[in-house]
């Protein structure tokens, strides 16, 4: 029978609940506002387009496995050593080659919670353990996280800003906690959102980098680049980690348009910066608004804003989907909403304007 015939799947696997974003919203109307997933709200960047055009003719053939053109763009634009760097699919592909490559089944992969969902899919994936510290006042509590360090801890995740509350950890706090990370083990700075960073204590984990062999920075062309649909991000840690990293890559998994974009995504730098210049501004706009209703978000230096609405985030989250605007609700914890263009945060302002509070 077909019960019978089923291939045996590991536990960890099934016990997993699939990664499903919710299908958009939509208004009586029909309208529809997607502020849900971080993207940005502004369409292809012209020389993006044009890379991708150029380089459709040669999609019969493999892309660059050693990605040697955007590795040398991104190692010349934020003066790295291009040793350094290493390309996945998206920073969640790299995310998951950097757990392969360090985590036994059974051993411990550490971050904070609230954070990004993927950490303990990627965790589980891989047969290791997840161990999650609660924020504290929405925001990472390193110290208590340096306390639940293990001889069998081998990654900790720190994601600044973090996703999905958009705060951030200071350069001081970040490198008192790096020096209190056992031997062997990893740290991973996750940056998705590094381009929207305002606040001059935060610092460019890249120039965490040099000295630091247990740390490796994640960095997209998912979020302020505009690329989240072509799958690219990176990596960059000192060269020997980073070399011992890429015996763990899919091949291939960095795509021949992917890279193309990328390289023209970063060669548009001035465009790239006006735009995250339009989406900060919205930022302290939006958070100002809410603020003044009552609404508390927490401060936030990506693009997006999160409301501590404990128990009354999904009820929330389903009033906005009812006036067609998408966000992302985690049950009992708040609401998660990016920040767009000027007419899309006010349909989300009027949305919990018309929110019967409780
Ligand atoms: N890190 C964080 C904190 C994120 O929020 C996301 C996307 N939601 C990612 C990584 C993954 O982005 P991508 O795989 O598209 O680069």
């Amino acid at each position: 029978t077909t019960q019978e015939r089923l291939p045996r799947f590991r536990a960890a696997v099934r016990e997993l609940v699939s990664y499903r974003p919710e299908k958009p919203a939509l208004s009586p109307e029909g309208r529809s506002y997607a502020l849900a997933a971080n993207e940005t709200p502004f369409g292809p960047l012209p020389e993006v387009a044009r890379a991708i055009q150029e380089q459709t003719e040669g999609i019969n053939r493999y892309p660059d496995n050693t990605g040697q053109a955007l590795t040398a763009e991104i190692a010349e634009r934020f003066g790295v050593d291009p040793d350094g760097i290493a390309l996945g699919c998206g920073s969640v592909g790299v995310a998951q080659q950097l757990i392969t490559a360090v985590a036994e089944p059974g051993d411990e992969v550490l971050y904070a919670w609230p954070s990004f969902e993927a950490y303990p899919l990627l965790t589980r994936l891989a047969g290791a353990v997840p161990v999650a510290v609660p924020l504290r006042d929405n925001a990472h509590d390193l110290a208590t996280m340096a306390e639940h360090f293990t001889d069998r801890t081998r990654l900790v995740f720190v994601c600044n800003p973090n996703n999905p509350t958009g705060t951030v950890v200071g350069r001081a706090e970040l490198e008192e906690f790096l020096g209190r990370v056992p031997p062997g083990c990893l740290v991973v700075l996750d940056e998705a959102y590094h381009e929207y960073v305002r606040d001059k204590a935060v610092p460019d984990g890249l120039s965490l980098v040099p000295g630091r062999p247990h740390l490796v920075v994640l960095r997209t062309f998912s979020k302020a680049y505009g690329l989240a649909g072509l799958r690219i991000g990176y990596a960059a840690g000192h060269p020997e980690v980073i070399g011992t990293l890429r015996k763990a890559y899919l091949p291939y998994s960095a795509g021949s348009l992917a890279q193309a974009a990328a390289i023209a995504a970063l060669r548009s730098g001035d465009e790239v910066a006006r735009r995250t210049g339009v989406v900060t501004a919205e930022r302290t706009r939006l958070a100002a608004a809410l603020d003044a209703h009552g609404w508390r978000p927490a401060a936030s230096e990506a693009n997006f804003l999160w409301l501590p609405l404990g128990e009354r985030a999904t009820v929330f989250g389903a009033h906005c989907a009812t006036a067609g605007v998408s966000v992302r609700a985690v049950a009992g914890a708040g609401v998660r909403v990016t920040v767009g263009l000027p007419s899309d945060n006010d349909a989300f302002l009027a949305a919990a304007a018309s929110f019967p509070s409780a």
